[in-house]
């Protein structure tokens, strides 16, 4: 059983904060101040250039990938960091397009993260005219999964509703017509319990400053399934993905397996700062994560509905159909939010009016949950959401 009040202990949660917005920016993990001081003063600081090697900068992107692997059920060499989401998103997309030449439909759903979309608008747009991103209903994307898709682009967890796909159904149902998945795991990683490998993607992205608490900007990864791994190409073919980075070639050669898909400098404090969060994680059962996950939802969203009036369940009610945050409606969802966070109760809101709340197990506990439904329970019925102070909307929602 995985020790959650030792877990909690690992984190730096500030005094009179209640914090539920995890599945946004992760709290701080109190080891990575301590890697943080001795990645820029004592590698960087004294080692200078010789940290390449002597510190291990050059391998840490496949190093600490083999650590992102663990908890997304991927094999060991399957996964590398770097970049940002959106960078990865426009690799594998370009990839898996490129292995379905002679399809021209990417398929995605009106509930994926925007980014994605862009990106994939983007570089359809620079494919060619006949390129056409499809962008139907979550409940609609196993229906229009057909022979002219050459690949599915879908977020597992739904970043508003924590609405949650089936990941291998619609896996197998792509590879049933010759489609190629690429699975976007933002809100999944270190929420729920992944396996990419018995769900049979073929690419997978995410992001670690969400539930992994890597940092803001921490450097996001990429999984290639392995039977890929030799036809897949990077779409962006920096030097560190090249065969022989240091050989100063002129042309291009991709790398061997997944280490092609890096494609420049790796930001080395960062990922020392990602290494250190991810310690967090040792020893914990991704099923435990689930089970807590749920049992802290599920009595949240039992107390919202019990003393809140005015707000609507947006999520799911079948916990087994959401990931591990929740959302409700309210129409002045906004001002609710900013009177909620005054109180010292972070969660965020998404437009246009979704109030969402997080928990992540390895730091929240119910005595959280038990405080989020009592404070937000007073300001509804006060209405002290209502005042100029509230409304105002900052740049960073
Ligand atoms: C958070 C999130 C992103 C963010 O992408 P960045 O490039 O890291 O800014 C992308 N996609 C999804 C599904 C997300 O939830």
């Amino acid at each position: 059983m995985t020790d959650f009040t030792a877990t909690r202990a690992l984190f730096h949660l500030p005094a009179g904060v209640t914090y539920l917005d995890g599945n946004s920016l992760g709290p701080l993990p109190i080891a990575a101040q301590e890697r943080a001081r001795q990645v820029v003063t004592d590698e960087w600081g004294e080692m200078l250039i010789r940290g390449w090697n002597a510190a291990g900068w050059m391998a840490a992107p496949g190093r600490i990938g083999d650590r992102v692997a663990r908890l997304i059920g991927a094999p060991a060499g399957s996964v590398v960091m770097g970049d940002t989401l959106s960078i990865k998103v426009y690799q594998a997309l370009a990839s898996a397009l490129a292995m379905r030449p002679d399809r021209r439909v990417v398929l995605s759903d009106s509930g994926n993260f925007p980014t994605d979309l862009y990106i994939a608008q983007g570089l359809l747009a620079s494919l060619g005219p006949d390129y056409r991103l499809k962008v139907v209903a979550p409940e609609a994307v196993t229906d229009a999964i057909d022979e002219s898709v050459a690949a599915t682009l879908l977020t597992e967890v739904d970043y508003r509703t924590g609405r949650r796909h089936d990941m291998p159904a619609l896996t197998a149902t792509a590879h049933d017509v010759g489609a190629m998945t690429i699975w976007d795991l933002a809100h999944s990683a270190g929420a729920v319990p992944v396996d990419v490998r018995s769900g049979r993607a073929d690419f997978a992205v995410g992001c670690t400053y969400k539930y992994l608490n890597g940092g803001p900007g921490a450097p996001a990864f990429i999984y290639v399934a392995p039977e890929h791994h030799d036809v897949a190409l990077p779409a962006l073919s920096g030097w560190m993905g090249h065969a022989a980075p240091f050989a100063f070639d002129l042309d291009y050669s991709p790398g061997r397996g997944i280490e092609r898909m890096r494609v420049g400098t790796p930001p080395v404090i960062a990922l020392a700062v990602l290494d250190a969060a991810l310690d967090a994680w040792e020893g914990v059962a991704m099923p435990d994560v689930r089970a807590r996950s749920i049992e802290l939802s599920e009595a949240f969203i039992a107390g919202v509905e019990a003393t809140c009036p005015g707000v609507e369940l947006a999520s799911p009610r079948d916990p087994q159909a959401r990931g591990s945050q929740v959302g409700f409606r309210h129409p002045q969802a906004y001002a609710v939010m900013q009177a909620l966070i005054a109180d010292g109760v972070i969660g965020d809101f998404r437009a246009p009016d979704i109030l969402r709340f997080g928990f992540a197990p390895l730091y929240n506990d119910m005595a959280d949950v038990d405080r989020a439904v009592t404070v937000l329970a007073d300001i509804l019925e006060t209405e002290r959401w209502d005042r100029p102070e509230h409304r105002a909307r900052q740049a960073v929602t």
